[in-house]
């Protein structure tokens, strides 16, 4: 039986969200390969470095299989190098093979290097879903990216802000976050995107 959650694993912060997903009691498997993305119901594009995961979407035939699926509805959920490989349009690497999907303006590292990563306490307020009103919710930001606050398109819901740019979107059967959910002890995230999103897993 194929896994209900696929968590592409070719670079980056992977097993994180796949201990998660498990956690919260839902099947989840690596992708690496087109045939690993059979049967699955929903996708998670991890975080890393979007330029590395980039080129091996593009070597291991995986860009265009799921640009197919999220044109088709497949629920994804991407984080940090998952939101950028997300964008329609990004600032400086605009030329980036990327499956896309979303309609925001991402410019990548526009929260300073790597010794600049910081947590952030983060407010997130998403309809129907009182969890998140329990307490705030801590944001792990590493070289993250920026979306354009003028740039989110209509049908870009934003869910969450810090210093005044979204930092948590959905768009559809996309849900985009700029910081790492995975990587603190906080499943809220996760379980929402799971209980909301996919459903029925
Ligand atoms: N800076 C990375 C990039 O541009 C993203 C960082 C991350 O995923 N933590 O791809």
């Amino acid at each position: 039986m194929p896994p209900a959650v696929g968590v592409l694993a070719l670079q980056g912060a992977f097993f994180k969200h796949i201990e998660m997903i498990r956690a919260l009691g839902t099947s989840a498997a690596e992708v690496r390969g087109p045939s690993d993305l059979a049967g699955i119901k929903a996708l998670v594009i991890p975080g890393g470095e979007s330029t590395t995961i980039s080129k091996m979407l593009l070597r291991w035939e995986l860009m265009e299989p799921i640009r197919g699926l999220i044109a088709d509805g497949l629920p994804v959920f991407g984080t940090c190098a998952g939101l950028i490989l997300l964008a329609d349009r990004l600032v400086n690497w605009n030329t980036l093979p990327r499956p896309g999907g979303m309609n925001i303006r991402v410019e990548r590292n526009a929260y300073g290097r790597q010794i600049d990563s910081f947590e952030a306490a983060l407010q997130i307020s998403v309809p129907d879903a009182p969890e998140f009103d329990e307490s705030l919710f801590t944001g792990v930001f590493i070289r993250a990216p920026r979306i354009l606050p003028d740039s989110v398109g209509e049908d870009v819901r934003v869910l969450c802000r810090f210093e005044g740019a979204p930092v948590l979107v959905r768009c559809g059967s996309i849900l985009a976050a700029a910081f790492h959910p995975e990587l603190s002890d906080d499943t809220r995230i996760h379980r929402w995107f799971l209980r909301e999103m996919v459903g029925g897993v």
